[in-house]
């Protein structure tokens, strides 16, 4: 791949043992201390001692397969800047919160957040096979290392039911793909059982960091519960190797449409050229990106954020100069519980009585009338004015 930041990994499973393919035996043998990292990688004296503090702030946990694709010498490889813990997040930046994104106020019972009118999130497990460290949902994840208990499930499901406007549920957490498959069939059935439940989606990072939790047998159990859709967070073109695109080969030809969801961050992947790559490796893997999200104001981790202005420029980058399919949607997950909220390159000079002016990709201005009213020339003027400072 052209556009990395370390030697590239070796992934070839020669000399693993069988079990390796076993996602088990992937959580079995997560790395969760300096000792067991030190064996794979050479790490930074500022590594070791963030890893020995982590456990007090968010706690470290990687795959084998995980930790078999970063750089053994290079600090600065954008896989081990996800996983490995930065003394940078001890700090917290006065902007930054516990719960960035108000979760916990649009939330009527335990594990469910109610924010849009029709859908909902579910967060079914505190679990992931690898722990991000630009989690946004810090505050909770890895904490307990448990699932939702059933009873908190049921309570979910009963205000789903009540609420009849509902009728898409994302199942996130934690990664749900954590769940055992007869958990997380119970899970599906229930809420596929609901008669105003159309739509069932799970946010999940398994493809990336626990492919081997991609079976035949699970895909069979997912696709009895279609129209079900899965949006997996990928952040780099690193991640995509033989492994992850054979997860996503098995989940696509089970039925299930695939998309992204990517966190701009600071070093591992601000640069036009890396999102580019990553968007067409995807694409090839039949997975369609979907989101990219700017660094929500989670506590500690100030040092992934990236400029606004970077993730405009990004986009910009995209839109026109490859296929639209590539193109997600930037957006910042406003502060408070505003939700979602779409931002990019502005591509609207003027609107007025005589209709639009407008800039294409390339930079260049055109003019749509509507009502059949000539633009005068002060509108052209002003637009023009206008234009050069949406260019600066
Ligand atoms: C992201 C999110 C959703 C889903 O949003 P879409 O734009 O439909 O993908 C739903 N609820 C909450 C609370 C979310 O954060």
């Amino acid at each position: 791949m052209p556009h990395t930041d370390c030697e590239p990994p070796d992934t070839s499973p020669v000399s693993w043992p069988s079990n390796l393919n076993d996602w088990f035996w992937q959580l079995r043998h997560r790395i969760t201390t300096v000792g067991q990292l030190e064996k794979i990688i050479n790490l930074t004296v500022e590594e070791k001692r963030a890893i020995q503090y982590s456990n007090k702030i968010f706690k470290m946990a990687i795959t084998p397969y995980f930790a078999s694709l970063l750089s053994k010498d290079d600090p600065n490889c954008p896989l081990r800047k996800q996983c490995i813990p930065s003394l940078q997040e001890f700090k917290t930046n006065i902007n930054e919160m516990s719960d960035p994104c108000g979760e916990e106020e649009d939330s009527p019972v335990p594990g469910l957040i109610h924010r849009y009118p029709d859908r909902v999130l579910l967060l079914a497990t505190d679990t992931c096979a690898t722990y991000c460290r630009h989690c946004t949902r810090r505050r909770i994840v890895g904490s307990s290392e448990t699932r939702m208990s059933t009873a908190n499930f049921h309570q979910a499901v009963n205000y789903i039911k009540e609420h009849k406007e509902i009728r898409d549920v994302l199942i996130s957490g934690g990664d749900p793909l954590l769940l055992s498959d007869e958990k997380l069939e119970y899970f599906l059935k229930t809420l596929r059982s609901i008669e105003t439940i159309e739509v069932i989606r799970i946010g999940t990072r398994a493809p990336v960091t626990l492919p081997q939790r991609i079976t035949e047998k699970l895909c069979s159990m997912l696709k009895k519960y279609q129209p079900l859709y899965i949006s997996i967070h990928f952040n780099h073109p690193k991640e995509i190797t033989a492994e992850s695109k054979k997860a996503c080969n098995l989940l696509s030809d089970s039925g299930i449409p695939l998309g992204s969801q990517s966190v701009l961050l600071k070093g591992i992947n601000d640069k036009p050229q890396i999102i580019m790559t990553l968007m067409h490796e995807l694409l090839k893997i039949r997975v369609r990106p979907y989101y990219i999200y700017q660094c929500d104001l989670a506590k500690g981790t100030s040092h992934f954020r990236t400029n606004i202005s970077a993730g405009i420029k990004i986009i910009d980058s995209l839109r026109g100069h490859t296929t639209g399919y590539a193109v997600p949607t930037y957006v910042i997950d406003a502060p408070g519980g505003g939700g979602k909220v779409p931002i990019g390159p502005e591509y609207l000079i003027s609107k007025s009585k005589s209709g639009v002016i407008i800039k294409n990709y390339e930079g260049k201005m055109f003019v749509y009338p509507e009502n059949g009213k000539p633009f005068t020339q002060e509108e052209i003027d002003k637009a023009n004015r206008q234009f050069s400072f949406v260019k600066k």
